[in-house]
């Protein structure tokens, strides 16, 4: 059984900003925050983001969880309406020819918490493709998400997991280096903002530029 962990954000799909919005829009409902400060978000996890925004704030996210959480999932269905997202060429029929295929298990392995990821997933109709996951609820660090999804994985497959068949997809150097803290191979895609060059020096097994390349993306992978 080959096991694929998709990332989400700039591999599947873009959210054009909805996520951001989402947050800002629950900071100043509950704090009265009128501007988030400069945070980077690509290829790291919920927690690690709303701790930094929380922090600019002089406040603690943790202190906040469940309150903000909520606020922030529930205007993240309406933002992504609103924003600019779009799925990334080529990703629904990839999906659906792995679905398909019997020895192939799909999950996530995503810095996003795990009700936002279905949030987004949910969006495009894309939610019904992955059985298990990583998710970035309680962790700054990535490799502890992937970590995570690997055990979400083993759980789910018992005896059919193969870790010799075990591949992460993603848009980030922090994507490729969560991959090898869990012995897994990775495809890097350049459809997130990182360059082929940033990629590639974090060796990955490949990269491609989209998921559109369906022949290079099963000849990677090995899938016949
Ligand atoms: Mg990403």
């Amino acid at each position: 059984m080959h096991t694929i962990l998709f990332d989400i954000d700039g591999t599947l799909l873009r959210c054009g900003g909805a996520g951001l919005a989402a947050i800002g829009h629950a900071m100043e409902q509950l704090f009265g925050v009128k501007q988030l400060g400069k945070v980077t978000v690509h290829g790291r996890t919920d927690q690690g983001i709303l701790n930094d925004l929380f922090e600019q704030s002089s406040l603690v996210f943790d202190d906040h969880r469940d309150e903000f959480n909520q606020k922030y999932w529930t205007k993240l269905t309406q933002t992504l309406g609103e924003s600019p997202s779009y799925l990334l060429p080529g990703v629904p029929a990839l999906l659906e020819q792995l679905a398909a295929r019997e020895d192939v298990a799909l999950g996530v392995l995503t810095g996003n918490s795990e009700r936002a990821a279905e949030v987004k997933l949910r969006h495009f109709n894309l939610d019904h493709f992955f059985h298990f996951g990583g998710f970035g609820d309680l962790h700054s660090n990535r490799n502890d998400v992937a970590r995570l999804a690997l055990e979400s994985a083993r759980s789910f497959l018992g005896g059919q997991f193969d870790a010799s068949r075990l591949w992460v997809i993603g848009d980030t150097v922090n994507d490729i280096v969560c991959a090898r803290a869990i012995d897994a191979k990775v495809v890097a895609v350049e459809t997130g903002g990182a360059s082929r060059s940033e990629l590639e020096a974090a060796v990955p097994d490949s990269v491609l530029a989209s998921l559109d390349d369906r022949s290079a993306f099963y000849k990677t992978l090995g899938l016949g």
